[in-house]
């Protein structure tokens, strides 16, 4: 049997092949939305499971599913269904396993969207959500109960990132015969295989990383087929599935992936050191900075051999709130804008906190620090200490 082929050309090629019907090198968009049986006869095959067909693009389309195999492979996982956002991924996975009144435990630290659907629309489901500190095992252990159905986790997380101990999470949640959930937004399958930790399911936002190029939204969840053929009835049922046109960006935007973050890594590298250094900065969250305090564990889960800690970071000003519009004002190369995992880099202060999010893009990083450095040193040095 061939040896598994390596990351970078799995991205090029899985899923992939030239188009049966025209030879086309690349996966077409079929932008229909439904399909042609040529008999009774080929319908009733398909009915009785005899003859596979698309049917009604909510339910399958050959450009989506391409890039599910894509995403599939990548992750490690047996099947992938795409979504048409990260929220309508996560959502309907997690109403897929609390399904007649259960309960998560998740890490209080999540993105914000996640912890209000859980916190929020859980309960108008008859199920409940459990927010635990990560840090500490044995609260997450104690916060399950008998209608538990999965533990929900971030192994990077957004925006403080705070490091998850994934194979942890993984042996306490199969101890009580639950699955591991990983959103593995930040870091994507070119640095991070969570299912290679333990973890059962993992969903994305593919708007960020796997886009890679702001210009798509979508979702994906990779997992064992018991769990993702009823996931696509739910989608298919709460109108969430991907649209042709995103699963086309998608498939050309995943075949940079592996390139892509490894230049968002060693960017935020260098910019994270940067910023640890600057007076005008107060803290620095960087897994990997070694005074990160999840630094160890997350060489554990990257490689401790020339690991990549991935493009982003957060951090906060010496000269705390007052700071902030100066700063950013006087950026000129970094975007003030939301979001992350794109090619340009872009910052955003979380309204209400002192924290800023810094997502490094792939510009050269000479440049990137220039713009960092104008805008810090123009920071008054006494505000900086006030
Ligand atoms: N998960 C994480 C970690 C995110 O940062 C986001 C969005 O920012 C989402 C999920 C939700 O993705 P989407 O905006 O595509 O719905």
């Amino acid at each position: 049997m061939r040896p598994q082929r390596g990351l970078g050309t799995r991205s090029v090629h899985a899923g992939e092949a030239p188009d049966p019907s025209t030879g086309a090198h690349g996966v077409p968009m079929y932008q229909n939305s439904t399909y042609a049986f040529s008999s009774h006869e080929q319908l009733e095959a398909f009915r009785s499971g005899q003859g596979p067909h698309f049917t009604y693009a909510p339910r399958g389309n050959p450009t989506v599913r391409c890039l599910e195999l894509k995403l599939a492979d990548l992750e490690g996982a047996e099947a992938a269904v795409a979504a048409a956002s990260g929220m309508a991924a996560i959502s309907s996975c997690v109403l897929h396993l609390v399904a007649g009144g259960g309960h998560i435990v998740a890490s209080t630290d999540i993105y914000e969207q996640t912890r209000g659907f859980l916190l929020e629309d859980l309960p108008a489901q008859g199920a409940t959500a459990t927010l635990v500190d990560f840090s500490d095992l044995t609260a997450v252990e104690a916060a399950i109960t008998e209608m538990t159905r999965a533990i929900y986790a971030e192994p990077f997380s957004n925006p403080t990132l705070r490091v998850a101990d994934l194979p942890a999470l993984a042996a306490v949640a199969h101890r009580h015969d639950i699955p591991l959930v990983v959103d593995n937004t930040f870091l994507s399958p070119a640095l991070l295989r969570p299912i290679e930790h333990g973890a059962d399911i993992v969903v994305h936002s593919a708007t960020k990383y796997l886009s890679g190029h702001g210009q798509v939204q979508g979702g994906v969840i990779c997992g064992p087929r018991h769990v993702i053929g009823p996931v696509t009835d739910k989608l298919l049922r709460l109108g969430g599935a991907m649209s042709p046109f995103a699963a086309w960006m998608l498939l050309a935007g995943v075949k940079t992936l592996p390139l892509r973050l490894e230049r968002h890594s060693g960017n935020a590298a260098r910019l994270a050191a940067l910023l640890h250094a600057h007076p005008a900065v107060a803290t620095v969250n960087y897994p990997g900075l070694p005074s990160h305090p999840g630094h160890d564990l997350a060489r554990g889960l990257l490689g401790s051999t020339s690991p990549r800690f991935g493009g982003m970071l957060s951090f906060v000003l010496q000269g705390g709130p007052g700071a902030i519009g100066p700063f950013l004002n006087a950026l000129e190369l970094c975007s003030l804008a939301v979001s992350l995992g794109d090619v340009s880099t872009l910052i955003w202060p979380f309204a209400g906190t002192d924290l800023i999010r810094l997502s490094v893009g792939i510009e050269d990083i000479v440049d990137l620090e220039a713009d960092l450095i104008g805008a810090l040193d123009r920071l008054p040095v006494s505000a900086a200490a006030d």
